[in-house]
C-alpha cells in the first residue's frame, strides 16, 4: 500500500471534488496517513507568525504590511518587525472558500469588477473587522512598505491602504523595469539609494531601533542557505518521474519564503528537511504525492504559466493528477524570487543583493525574458506540453500570455493550451469549461506520444532564440498577433 502524506491544512479545508469525477489511469491510490516532518515545521512556523501578529500590541512589536514580489524579509527581520502579506491572506481566504463574500463587500464599497481580486479580498477583510484567515484579528500596520516590482496594481493597492489606515507612514521601494533583461550598475545604485534614504530611515523611525548592518548580514546569510535548498529542491523535478508536483505542491513549498521567513533560521531548517524528504523520494524513483495518495504513474509532464486558482484548488489539481499529469516547472513559484540561475542574497553586498533580488522577481520580467525562461523550463524539465492558466484579474501575468504561448509553440513545436480562471473570485471558475479544454489538451499530448514516443524538445541556439525574441518584440510583428488574439 502506498502512503499518503497528510495534505497541508488548506487542502483539508477545501470542498470535495464533484462526485461524478471520473477516476482515470494514473490516479492516486488511497492509503495510510503519515505526516512528514517538513509539514509539521511549516504549520508551526505559520502558527507562530499569526500568534505573534495577534499579540503584537501587547508585545510591542511593530507590524509592516508589504508584498510578496520584491519583499525585504531580511530587513524586516533585522528590525524585529512582523510582516503581513495581503496576497497571502487573500489566497488563504480563497482556499477556505470564503473570499467570494469579501470580494462582493468590496464591490459594494465601490471597487469595480475589474479590480484585482486580491485587492478586493483585502479591502473586504478590512471592512469585516480585519479578521485574518485563521479567524484571529490582524493588527493594523505601523508601516506600509510598498515594494513595487512590475505590477501597477501594487501602487493603487497601497493608495487604498493609505486611505484605510490614515496617518500610517509609507515607504516605497521602486524597482526599475529591465526591458532588455540587463540590470545596470545605475539601476542597482538607484535602488540602494532608496533603501538608504527612505526605507531604512522609516523602519528606524517606526521600530525605534537603529539599523544594525551585522544583524542584516546574519539574515542574508540565512536567506542564502534557504535559497540553496530551494534551488536544489526544484532541480529534483528534472528527474523522470518527478518526485513532486512543482506547481500544486510547489506553491505550498514556497509558502515560508513568501510569508516572511526567508532569512530566518526556521526557514533553513524547513527547506533542508523538505529537500531531504523529496530527495529520498527521488532516489527511490517515486512519483509525486497528491491529496489522494501517491500517483500511480507519471504519464505527462507539464510546464505551467500563471497563478493557480485558489477557490477550487483541490478540484483543479485533481483534473491533472486523475490523468497522471505532473507539473514539473512553473513561473508562479518564481514570483517570490528566482534562484535557479544562481542568484543568492549576499551578506557582503547587503543592499546591492536586496536590490538585485527585487529586480529578478518574475513580475519584473519582460515578455522576451519570460519566453526564454519558459522555453528553458520546457526543455530542461523534459516537458510534454505547456499550459497557461490565465487569471482574469491579474493583468501583470495575463498581458501577453497568448503571445508567449504562440512563440513557444513556434520555437519548439510543443503542444500548448490555454485555460482561464481567477485567483480568489469563485464566480470565474468554470469547472466544465476547464475540464473540456484540459481533456482535449491531454489527448493531444497522448497522440503525440503514441506516434513519436517521448521526444525531448530541443532549445534553439542562443543566437537564433534571441533573434526570435527580437522578432516577437518588434511592434511590426506584435501588433497583428495581439489584434488577432483580441488583445487590442
Ligand atoms: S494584478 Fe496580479 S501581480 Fe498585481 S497585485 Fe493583483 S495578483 Fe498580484
Amino acid at each position: 500500500m502506498s502512503k499518503i502524506i497528510t495534505p497541508p491544512p488548506f487542502l483539508k479545508t477545501a470542498a470535495k471534488a464533484p462526485a461524478a469525477f471520473p477516476s482515470k489511469a494514473g490516479a492516486a491510490k488511497p492509503a495510510e496517513v503519515v505526516k512528514e516532518r517538513s509539514m509539521l515545521l511549516q504549520k508551526e512556523m505559520l502558527g507562530d507568525l499569526f500568534h505573534s501578529l495577534t499579540t503584537a500590541k501587547e508585545t510591542g512589536r511593530k507590524v509592516v504590511y508589504t508584498f510578496v514580489p520584491g519583499n525585504l524579509s531580511e530587513l524586516i527581520l533585522a528590525f524585529d518587525m512582523l510582516p503581513v502579506y495581503p496576497e497571502i491572506n487573500a489566497l488563504q481566504w480563497g482556499m477556505r472558500k470564503k473570499s467570494g463574500q469579501l470580494i462582493r463587500d468590496a464591490e459594494k464599497y465601490g471597487y469595480s469588477e475589474d479590480v484585482c481580486t486580491y485587492v478586493k479580498c483585502d479591502v473586504g477583510m478590512f471592512l469585516n473587522g480585519n479578521i485574518g484567515p485563521t479567524g484571529e484579528k490582524l493588527p493594523p500596520p505601523d508601516l506600509l512598505l510598498l515594494s513595487y516590482t512590475g505590477c501597477f496594481t501594487f501602487l493603487k493597492w497601497f493608495e487604498s491602504l493609505q486611505k484605510l489606515y490614515p496617518g500610517v507612514p509609507t515607504a516605497m521601494l521602486h524597482t526599475p523595469y529591465a526591458a532588455d533583461g540587463i540590470v545596470t550598475d545605475d539601476m542597482v545604485k538607484y535602488m540602494t539609494r532608496q533603501l538608504e534614504e527612505d526605507v531604512i530611515p522609516k523602519m528606524e523611525q517606526v521600530s525605534g531601533k537603529k539599523f544594525n548592518p551585522e544583524k542584516l548580514a546574519h539574515h542574508l546569510d540565512l536567506a542564502k542557505e534557504s535559497e540553496d535548498w530551494i534551488a536544489k529542491l526544484f532541480d529534483l523535478t528534472k528527474q523522470v518521474p518527478s518526485p513532486i508536483d512543482a506547481y500544486f505542491a510547489g506553491v505550498y513549498y514556497i509558502g515560508p519564503i513568501n510569508a516572511g521567513f526567508r532569512g530566518a533560521e526556521s526557514a533553513v531548517e524547513y527547506y533542508h528537511q523538505l529537500y531531504d524528504e523529496v530527495a529520498a523520494r527521488a532516489a527511490l524513483g517515486k512519483p509525486p504525492i497528491t491529496p489522494e495518495g501517491e500517483l500511480e504513474e507519471e504519464k505527462f509532464r507539464l510546464v505551467v504559466e500563471g497563478p493557480p486558482n485558489w477557490t477550487h484548488f483541490r478540484e483543479f489539481w485533481k483534473l491533472f493528477y486523475d490523468m497522471g499529469v505532473v507539473v514539473v516547472a512553473s513561473s508562479y513559484t518564481k514570483v517570490g524570487g528566482y534562484f535557479d540561475e544562481g542568484f543568492r542574497h549576499e551578506a557582503t553586498k547587503p543592499l546591492e543583493s536586496l536590490a538585485r533580488y527585487c529586480m529578478g522577481c518574475y513580475t519584473n520580467y519582460s515578455l522576451p525574458e519570460r519566453i526564454n525562461m519558459l522555453e528553458k523550463f520546457i526543455v530542461d524539465y523534459k516537458a510534454d506540453g505547456f499550459l497557461i492558466n490565465s487569471i482574469k484579474s491579474c493583468n501583470s501575468f495575463s498581458a501577453g500570455q497568448l503571445l508567449i504561448m504562440r512563440e513557444l509553440e513556434s520555437r519548439l513545436g510543443v503542444p500548448v493550451s490555454f485555460i482561464e480562471s481567477d485567483l480568489v473570485d469563485p464566480r470565474y471558475f468554470s469547472y466544465a469549461n476547464i475540464k473540456n479544454r484540459l481533456d482535449s489538451f491531454f489527448q493531444m499530448m497522448d497522440q503525440r506520444k503514441r506516434v513519436g514516443g517521448r521526444q525531448p524538445f530541443t532549445r534553439q541556439a542562443p543566437e537564433i532564440a534571441s533573434q526570435r525574441v527580437g522578432r516577437a518584440s518588434s511592434p511590426d510583428t506584435l501588433l497583428p498577433i495581439l489584434q488577432a488574439e483580441g488583445m487590442l
